[in-house]
């Protein structure tokens, strides 16, 4: 007797392969045995006839450490098909947390990333991120969670919001790195476009990718510019890479600004340049052509280098006000203005703190309510949020993101947070990412504008990231392999997420597997939650 069999499905095995009619036994969360009309039975039997099954989808940069400590039975991505993610991207994790430099750490999230309770701060004490990550585990999560350790804790726990770090803050930053790496980490996160990872230099990261390659990790990175100066940017995180000789991970590729647009073939081959010399660089995509990040951004870093408080507070000075507006829109002489080559009027209102009636409106929505400017709407905002209003910005150009997704080294990505509609995270209007990446690839790229084979897409969604990461168990079917599987409907699998109406669970999805334990069956989460933190041996 088999713990569970797949029957009659069409398998997809990850690897890119043609797919076949066979079906799966699972015995003890792993996959025993794929055979063609197989004898014995099942204590759980799946029919899958007219059905794809294919590895359960890794997400490669993945926030949902951030979401599950808020509400660990979030399903917006198992929904999807994702059973494994890897977490703590951009930078951005919630530990390593040191007493001296905590309040920092926390007003840090505050600015940039989500609001914490007052009970939740006096509780925000955890020494590693791997600490943290097994407490949401014991709560029970639907999918597995790969760890990467955050640039941010790293550097605040060493030397708070120094704008420049000593060497001996920088021998602290490295000996942290080295203890998150040994306890299982699977590598260093850095969002580099952010304060306070901006401050980091060049040699510096050097060291700290220097401490990554010596475990065989890998290096993710928000890269200094993703608009304007992406191409310097990129030649940065390459030149890193190939001095350190680490392996790198550009997160969430893309081409902002409309002076960007139609560059899509000329960063590749950049990229595949130096691929060619043995620098070891990969990325991932999400599927989309707005960005998600914190209105914050539209202040320029150097006015706010000493914590956004400072620049809020010297609002009521007409003169200063006014240059800040100047400098929003037009940029300054060391810095471009994310909002200088994008339509300021359709940014989205995702999250803020204080007034949720402003959530999901946009910026031209909220100028033309309060008859203001749309640059002095978005003041407006930052001061009433204190600073916390994050925002979804259309900036990409459609043709780019189709070019880069048929390179065959890109991977799939949702960039997003495990959330639901109903719960802690209600009243959020997120990026629709956060509820559709995977089957919108699926449905509108693959099906609909055929822009890739459906055997190629699982593969950039399974196998690639799994050889990427050293995760040998995972990521593709094969006898032995963990039953981590998804069952959907190529007919009608695809996104319902939009930017309007972003919390909509997608269509097409009928069975997820996570550990051999049935998530998701005809479409609806089961109440099991088998998702385990997986640590790099
Ligand atoms: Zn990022």
């Amino acid at each position: 007797m088999f713990d569970c069999i797949i029957r009659n499905g069409s398998i997809v095995n990850g690897a890119g392969a043609p797919s076949f009619t066979a079906d799966i036994a699972i015995t003890d969360g792993v996959i025993s045995l794929i055979v063609r009309g197989l004898d014995g039975a099942g204590r759980n039997e799946i029919d899958a006839t007219g059905l794809v099954v294919a590895p359960g989808f890794i997400d490669i940069h993945s926030h949902s450490d951030l979401s599950l400590f808020f509400d660990s039975h979030t399903e917006s991505k198992i929904r999807q098909g994702v059973t494994t993610e890897v977490v703590g991207q951009c930078g951005v994790t919630s530990a390593p947390v040191r007493a001296r430099h905590k309040a920092a750490l926390l007003r840090q999230f505050e600015t940039s990333n989500f609001t914490i309770a007052a009970a939740d701060k006096e509780a925000w004490n955890w020494p590693s991120q791997m600490a943290y990550l097994n407490d949401l585990v014991e709560k029970g999560v639907s999918s597995n969670l790969i760890p990467l350790v955050g640039g941010v804790p790293l550097r605040i726990a060493s030397a708070g919001m120094n704008v420049a770090l000593t060497s001996q803050e920088l021998v602290r930053v490295k000996e942290l790195l080295n203890e998150e790496l040994h306890a299982g980490a699977w590598g260093l996160s850095s969002g580099l476009y952010y304060i306070p990872e901006s401050h980091f230099q060049r040699e510096e990261l050097i060291e700290l990718c220097k401490v990554v390659r010596e475990h065989n990790a890998i290096w993710a990175v928000h890269m200094r510019d993703e608009g304007q100066g992406l191409f310097a940017a990129v030649d940065e995180v390459i030149d890193i890479a190939h001095r350190s000789r680490v392996s790198l991970q550009i997160s969430h590729l893309k081409l902002e600004g409309k002076s960007n647009w139609g560059r899509a073939a000329d960063l590749l081959a950049r990229i595949d340049r130096a691929r060619a010399e043995g620098v070891d660089v990969h990325w991932d995509q999400y599927p989309y052509t707005a960005y998600g990040s914190g209105l914050i951004d539209a202040i320029p870093p150097a006015w706010r280098a000493q914590g956004v408080d400072q620049v809020l507070g010297r609002l009521s000075n007409k003169q200063f006000s006014d240059s800040l507006k100047q400098a929003m829109l037009r940029g300054t002489e060391i810095w471009r203005s994310p909002l200088e080559e994008i339509q300021i009027e359709e940014i989205i209102v995702t999250e803020v703190k204080n007034d949720l009636g402003y959530i999901g409106k946009t910026i031209g929505e909220l100028a033309a309510t309060w008859q203001r400017q749309p640059v002095d709407a978005i003041i407006k905002l930052l001061t009433t949020q204190e600073g916390s209003v994050k925002v979804v910005v259309p900036a990409m150009s459609e043709q780019d993101v189709e070019v880069i997704m048929k390179h065959p080294a890109t991977m799939i990505s949702s960039d997003g947070m495990a959330v639901s509609p109903q719960g802690h995270y209600a009243y959020l209007h997120p990026h629709p990412r956060y509820y559709g990446a995977f089957p919108r690839v699926l449905g509108r790229y693959v099906r609909e504008k055929g822009i890739l084979d459906l055997n190629d897409a699982i593969r950039k969604m399974t196998s690639l990231p799994a050889s990427r990461l050293g995760l040998k168990d995972r990521g593709m079917i094969a006898e032995g392999q963990a039953a981590d599987i998804v069952i959907f409907n190529p007919q009608t699998v695809i996104d319902h997420a939009t930017f309007q109406q972003p919390c909509q669970f997608p269509q097409g999805i009928e069975y997820v597997l996570v550990n051999g334990d049935v998530v998701i069956k005809e479409g609806e989460h089961t109440g099991r939650y088998p998702g385990r933190l997986l640590k790099r041996q």
